[in-house]
């Protein structure tokens, strides 16, 4: 295989392989090296989710996770883009071209698209990530649809926690289960909900594990209260882990500006409109899409469009210097 490319991309979920679908397209040859970022196998986050109804263009019942990303996989590959199932292990983007390490393999590129997503913080419980989409939950705009009339736990007291419990009260009754008395959520997301008829409050516990059905499907919660030091079961249909995300940016680490989250900061193109989006990372020549830049609206539709403008931004980038 050729150690130099025009296009390197780091990552396979939407956005990774929306970028190397466009820039397959644009014949710049990428190589797209496909990661375990979100801690399941190359593809990324939905690859641990089951039927996905809201990606556009699925109307029968929608799609699974897995399938949508073999299929996005086998467009761009029909695109030209050569994918490679590794976890790239350092980058320098001091200078140009940029070099990129897969163990003692080093890889030059003239452009690279950073798509290496955000994984759900999870309790660090054994076999956790087994049960994902078994009655365990990291996103209520992917799943909540599920439980219709039924029962669900969100856990967490931040931002993310308030907006999964007011979303999922649309179809359940939600118990919120957080580990204080106190909120990191802000004030006004924390009175809606806190407004809400069909949230109760479960406060001071703090979850140790999952109970689980017969067929290994999630039941609820063990949880400890901190005040009193009594361990309870908390049973619901499913559970919601709401407990932040974060981005796989280690990598990247003193070579790309982030912001006080770890995120990956874009939008750094010089003479750009201003407020107008575009995914130049703060190193030029290097672009950064999907989740690892976005901690706001977080859907496969968006990480897939940005990763379509960051090969538009990587290919008009790379044509101005031709
Ligand atoms: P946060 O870090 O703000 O909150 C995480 C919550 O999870 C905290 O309540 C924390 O408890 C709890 N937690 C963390 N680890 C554990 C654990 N092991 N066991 C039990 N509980 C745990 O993350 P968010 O994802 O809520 O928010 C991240 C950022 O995104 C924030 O800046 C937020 O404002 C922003 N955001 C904004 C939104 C909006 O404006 N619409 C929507 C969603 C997020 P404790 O407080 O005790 O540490």
């Amino acid at each position: 295989m050729s150690m130099h490319h025009k296009v390197i991309v780091i990552g396979s979920g939407p956005a990774g392989d929306t970028a190397a679908l466009y820039t397959g397209r644009a014949g710049l040859k990428p190589i797209v090296f496909a990661g375990f970022g979100a801690g399941g196998p190359p593809g990324g986050q939905l690859m641990l989710t089951t039927e996905i109804e809201n990606f556009p263009g699925f109307p029968e019942g929608g799609i699974a996770g897995p399938v949508l990303m073999q299929r996005m996989r086998q467009q761009a590959t029909e695109m030209g883009a050569v994918f490679h199932d590794v976890d790239v292990d350092k980058v320098d983007f001091s200078k140009r071209p940029f070099k990129v390490w897969v163990g003692d393999d080093e890889y030059t590129a003239e452009t690279v698209i950073v798509a290496t997503g955000a994984r759900s913080r999870l309790l660090g419980i054994e076999g956790e990530e087994k049960l994902i989409s078994r009655g365990l939950h990291t996103c209520a705009t992917c799943d909540g649809a599920f439980y219709k009339k039924k029962k669900v736990i969100v856990i967490g007291g931040g931002d993310t926690a308030m907006e999964e419990a007011s979303f999922l009260t649309r179809f359940a009754d939600v118990n919120l289960v957080h580990r204080r008395e106190e909120f990191r959520a802000s004030k006004s997301m924390l009175e809606r909900v806190r407004k809400n008829p069909k949230v109760t409050w479960s406060l001071n516990w703090q979850p140790l594990k999952y109970l689980l059905r017969d067929n290994g499907t999630v039941k609820g919660i063990q949880a400890k209260n901190s005040k009193s030091g009594k361990v309870e079961d908390i049973e619901a249909d499913g559970v919601f882990m709401a407990i932040g995300h974060i981005p796989n940016t280690d990598l990247f680490q003193g070579q790309l500006k982030t912001d006080e989250n770890g995120y990956l900061v874009t939008g750094h193109k010089a003479g750009g409109p201003q407020g107008y989006p575009n995914t130049y990372t703060s190193v030029e020549g290097v672009f950064a899409c999907g989740d690892v830049q976005d901690h706001t609206y977080r859907q496969a539709i968006t990480a897939a469009g940005s990763g379509c403008m960051a090969a538009i931004d990587a290919e008009r980038w790379l044509a101005e210097r031709e």
